[in-house]
């Protein structure tokens, strides 16, 4: 896996202007989870904060049978939901994860296995989220996923430790963070769902960040990318290979196809 030495402030709408990789550095102690291999530190050396935020030109397909809430805007995009344009100074303008449109208190599912290692309630833009984070063995790619949650209508009861299973119920959409300013006071009820490739199980939360060596923002869409073996694949895939189609949790919690070890965050209703 091709990886560049440094250390991404993890946070969605805010923060990488606040911390110099310096200050990225000395906050990161490589606290370690007791999950899996830790792998051995680089050098610290020429660490930056990266965040490469691009279309990826992924397209989610959803099975024939299932009505799942699909992307309103999709990663790299500069554009919200309603066609508006994002703001210049948040990460260029390029939207750092996948929004979907849902009805406040819809339930929001685990991307895959794994582990909650941070919740709370952050600010404007943020609202309350969840982090968790995800080993290669439970999803099947060759890096650790950690996968943030935002705009959660509640503090998720799920707390620091607990782990998940795939397509689990890990808390309930909302709008949080998003009242006022663009949206005004009614505020845009979705999932913002943002997720970062890291080489190892190695993070601290700060605040309502995580920091993570050698940290890689990407298209969740790519998580169901079939055989990947490297983020950066996905810049080679080209025609048929940019439609990903997408397993997918029903209502009734049950994972379609059977076994799949990453599913869409919402379930899909069968037709
Ligand atoms: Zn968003």
């Amino acid at each position: 896996m091709k990886i560049g030495c440094f250390i991404a402030v993890v946070s969605v709408f805010l923060g990488l202007a606040a911390f110099s990789p310096a200050e990225a550095r000395s906050h990161f102690m490589g606290k370690k989870g007791d999950r899996g291999e830790q792998e051995q530190g680089k050098s610290d050396a020429g660490l930056e904060p990266r965040m490469r935020i691009r279309p990826s030109g992924l397209v989610a397909v959803f099975p024939a049978e299932a009505a799942c809430p699909d992307i309103a805007s999709p990663f790299g995009s500069s554009t919200r939901y309603d066609g508006s344009r994002r703001p210049s100074d948040r990460y260029g303008g390029l939207h750092g994860g996948i929004d979907i449109s849902l009805e406040e208190g819809t339930p929001l599912r685990a991307i895959a296995a794994g582990q909650v290692i941070s919740a709370g309630t952050g600010g404007l833009a943020r609202g309350i989220y969840l982090w968790l984070q995800h080993s290669p063995q439970e999803t099947g790619l060759p890096f650790w996923v950690y996968s943030k949650y935002q705009h959660l209508r509640d503090i998720p009861e799920l707390k620091a430790g607990e782990t998940v299973t795939a397509g689990q119920i890990v808390g309930l959409s909302g709008k949080t963070g998003t009242v006022g300013r663009h949206y005004g006071p009614a505020g845009y009820p979705h999932l913002h769902l943002t997720t970062f490739a890291v080489s190892s199980d190695r993070y601290e939360v700060r605040g309502s960040s995580v920091v993570a060596p050698m940290s890689r923002i990407f298209d969740p869409v790519t998580l169901y990318v079939k055989g990947l073996r490297d983020v950066d694949e996905i810049e080679r895939l080209s025609g048929d290979q940019k439609n990903v189609p997408v397993p997918y949790v029903a209502e009734d919690g049950s994972v379609h196809p059977a076994g799949a070890p990453v599913v869409w965050p919402v379930a899909c209703r069968r037709r």
